[in-house]
Formats: structure tokens, sequence, C-alpha cells
């Protein structure tokens, strides 16, 4: 038996993106196109910027195309914004942090012209770039994706993706850690702090890190302890999570790049899932100025002080 996931409609959705890159930079409606083009290793891709449509053609959407671009438009290169109205592939765990970042005011909806893409899924990063998109190599964010189609697009090609039945990795392990007792979650927690070296590319890569100056670089007073020991590590993962809470858009961008292996997109998950349950709030389907903990009404659960 074979758990191939169908991703042919990759090939029609690179023509179409294209097409339209090519038309939006030509006629002048956007300075820059934000994408995914094939980099150097066989079937891998890399974000590319491209201001001028004769190179539309190197656009491509493939089951490599794993970055989440929204970071291009905060920090990672902070010019492009001021460049004028900018085009930006999106899959729908990308439009989450658009989405995000607009309620923010980091971004505006009329300064970006959204190629939103019918998304099947894309590579683990266990997985090789070249690799077939199946059950085993999928990421696992995929496996419980409820933006399949992107919604309130600019453009979308008109392609139905494949989504097939696939078991929730988070959610199984979620309820695993929420069977333990509290002291054998916060054994589990510990364990997986221990492993951290700072490199801090999971702040690098996240959208929502766009602070000028992260609260963990400060040393005058040192909020967070900066070398990879316990206390500061536990610290700086305390105030990650925290920091997101209610923001996080799922991407699993820090998890993906983490190279410690530490499941962070599995304590996002349970942050929002907590989130659902308080507050009945859900991050990145709609542009709202304040989330549920920047916000305090006399009719919120208390229980949780003891
Ligand atoms: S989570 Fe959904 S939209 Fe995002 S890459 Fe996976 S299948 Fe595509
Ligand atoms: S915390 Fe991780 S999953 Fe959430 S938005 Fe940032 S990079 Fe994406
Ligand atoms: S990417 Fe991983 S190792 Fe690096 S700071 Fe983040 S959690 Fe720690």
């Amino acid at each position: 038996m074979t758990n191939t996931i169908d991703t042919s409609i990759y090939a029609a959705i690179t023509e179409a993106i294209q097409g339209e890159a090519r038309r939006i930079l030509s006629e002048g409606h956007v300075s820059a196109v934000v994408g995914y083009a094939a980099a150097r290793r066989k079937g891998s891709a890399q974000p590319v910027v491209i201001t001028d449509a004769v190179r539309a053609e190197e656009l491509i959407f493939s089951a490599a195309c794993v970055n989440n671009l929204a970071v291009y438009l905060t920090k990672a290169k902070k010019e492009i914004p001021k460049t004028g109205k900018i085009g930006i592939v999106v899959k729908g765990c990308d439009l989450k942090a658009l989405v995000g970042l607009m309620g923010e005011s980091q971004l505006k909806r009329e300064e970006l012209y959204l190629i939103g893409v019918p998304c099947a899924g894309v590579l683990a990063s266990t997985a090789q770039p070249a690799q077939e998109l199946t059950g085993d190599t999928i990421a696992p964010k995929c496996r419980e994706c409820d933006a399949h189609l992107p919604q309130e697009c600019d453009f979308v090609p008109d392609r139905q993706p494949a989504t097939p039945e696939l078991a929730g990795k988070y959610r199984a392990e979620i309820a695993r850690l929420e069977a333990m007792t509290p002291a054998e979650r916060w054994a589990y927690w510990k364990e997986q702090f221990k492993k951290c070296i700072k490199c801090y590319a999971c702040r690098q890569v996240c959208p929502f890190c766009f602070c000028e100056q992260c609260l963990c670089d400060r040393n005058k007073p040192q909020m967070v302890e900066t070398t990879p020991r316990p206390a500061g590590n536990t610290a700086w993962h305390i105030v990650r999570a925290m920091h997101l809470a209610g923001r996080c858009a799922g991407c699993a961008e820090c998890e993906r790049v983490c190279p410690m292996d530490i499941p962070l997109n599995l304590l996002n998950r349970k942050m929002a899932k907590e989130l659902k349950e308080l507050y009945d709030y859900e991050a990145g389907f709609q542009v709202r100025e304040k989330g549920p903990l920047a916000m305090y009404d006399e009719k919120d659960d208390q229980s949780f002080i003891k």
C-alpha cells in the first residue's frame, strides 16, 4: 500500500504563480514579489525576491517550499516593504502569520498582493528535498492543517489540493503530555530545554519575533542568562512561549530550524489549545488588534490563581 500524497497540482500552480507575478510586476501593481525559486541541491527550494517581470520564470512551488516567507516582510529583509506594494506567495499557514502581523500593525493589507497557494503539504525537515511527499515524509504541521486553501487572497490558482486523512502527531503528543503528572511534564520539558544551545535560530525565523532589541539579548540589566545553561535555557523558553501565546501562527518554522530537535511547535500547539479552551480564540484567521492575553474581562476564568 502506498501512502503517496498527490502533489501533481504543484506544476500547474508554479505556472500560475509565474504568470501572475509576471503580470503584476510588468503592469506596475507591485515593486517586488517574494516567492520560492529552485536552489542548488536537487529538488530543493529557497526564498527569492524578484523585482523584474523577466525573472518571474524563476518562481516555483513544490513540496520543498517549506519557508514561511512572512518573515521577509518584517525583519529578515527590512528594506523590502519600503519599496512599495509587495507581492508574496503564501501557503495557508503562512497567511495566518500575515494576518497576525496586520493585527499588530506591522503590515497593511493594502500594501500586499497575496498570491495564495492551494497546498497539499510540504516536506518535513527530516526528509530530503527531492523525496516524494508521503504520509511519512510530510511535515508534522501538515498532518493537522486547517488552511489548505488560503482565504481572501488577491489571486489563488484554481486547483484543489489532495487532503488525505492523516493522524495528528501534535494532537497525540499533547494528549500524552496531558496524561502525565505535573512533575513528569516538568521533567519532560526540562530535558528538552536542557538541549538548547541558545543559537536563537527559532527567534530569527519567527515572523512574530520582530522586536528591535530582544529582551533576551539585553545585558544591562541582563534579563535572561545568555549562556546555554539549564536555568537560563528554561527562562528563555518560558519567555518565548509566553511572548508567542495567542500570536503564534503555527507555521512550525521555529521547530524546523532548531538544530537540537526541541519540539517547539508542540509547546506552541499546547498554548494554542489552552487559548482555544479558555477564550475560544484561534490566531491567524481574522485581523484583530488585540489577542486574549492583551485584554482583560471580569468574566475571564480566574481558576488558575491558586
Ligand atoms: S500546514 Fe497546510 S498550508 Fe501549511 S504547508 Fe502544510 S498543508 Fe500547506
Ligand atoms: S513561534 Fe514558531 S510556529 Fe509560531 S509563528 Fe513563530 S516560527 Fe511560526
Ligand atoms: S533553535 Fe533550538 S537550540 Fe537554537 S535557541 Fe531555539 S530552541 Fe535553542
